[in-house]
């Protein structure tokens, strides 16, 4: 059975892993999307034993179900969409308005920095539990799939 420390350092190294093959793909490089997708790596690899505590080998129930990672793929998917549609909704907006009606709280929530560490802690989060169920699913009492 792996431990905690084990879950957090794969979840860190997953979490970190995808993010970084993301911005190579698309040809930047964000040190702070990189490092919010180790904090949600290191989330995401303990989150399943956060939901069923690992009591007794055989514990693991709904949150090491494929579900709950189905379930932070499409949440994901769906923040992430959201920020980018709102981001270019926002764009368009200021370049209508020129600055008029200058709000601080919405240019903070509306932020780049935001975005770039909102989506990185999801995309670390789904990268930890996947690597979660992963290790988990190589001991004997296994993931049931
Ligand atoms: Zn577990």
């Amino acid at each position: 059975m792996s431990n905690k420390k084990k879950h957090i350092t794969v979840g860190i190294a997953a979490g970190t892993s995808v993010s970084l093959i993301k911005q190579i793909s698309l040809k930047e490089l964000n040190l702070l999307e990189l490092l919010c997708s180790g904090f949600g790596g290191c989330l995401g690899g303990i989150l399943p034993d956060l939901i069923d505590p690992p009591t007794s080998p055989n514990h693991r129930a709904f949150g090491h179900s494929p579900m709950i990672l189905i379930f932070l793929v499409v949440v994901t998917l769906y923040i992430v969409h959201q920020l980018e549609k709102d981001w270019s909704n926002r764009v368009k907006a200021t370049d209508h308005f020129h600055g008029i009606g200058y709000d601080c709280w919405e240019e903070t929530v509306d932020s780049p920095y935001l975005k770039k560490a909102i989506t990185g802690f999801f995309t670390g989060l789904c990268s930890g539990h996947t690597s979660h169920l992963a290790l988990d699913s190589k001991t004997p009492a296994g993931i049931n799939w």
